[in-house]
């Protein structure tokens, strides 16, 4: 019995691994989607300001310079750390300075 008990366990972390395994590819899949679109993007706006990709780039991140990394704060719902700038918690979906749930 307990053989049959280990062997369950040891498939179920095997299975785990592989789970996480196939989320990382199909991850990196669409982050390689993504950066393929978003250089295509960039290229197309910085085509219609008559500026190189690379000005383009500067004039954004001059335009919309970094933030600061932000202070956290704990969610008032359920106590998770949260960005004290989010605009709702990631954990239990409470807007805050509201009382309105995202929903879905
Ligand atoms: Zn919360």
């Amino acid at each position: 019995m307990g053989e049959i008990y280990n062997s369950f366990k040891i498939d179920s972390v095997a299975s785990k691994v592989s789970d996480y395994s196939d989320r990382l590819k199909s991850l990196e899949t669409q982050v390689g989607h993504l950066r393929a679109l978003n250089r295509v993007l960039i290229e197309h706006l910085a085509a219609n300001s008559n500026l190189s990709p690379q000005d383009f780039l500067d004039r954004i991140s001059h335009e919309h310079p970094e933030k600061p990394v932000s202070e956290t704060t704990h969610c008032k719902s359920c106590g998770t750390l949260i960005a004290s700038d989010a605009k709702a918690c990631y954990s239990c979906g409470k807007l805050l300075d509201s009382d309105a749930y995202i929903l879905g």
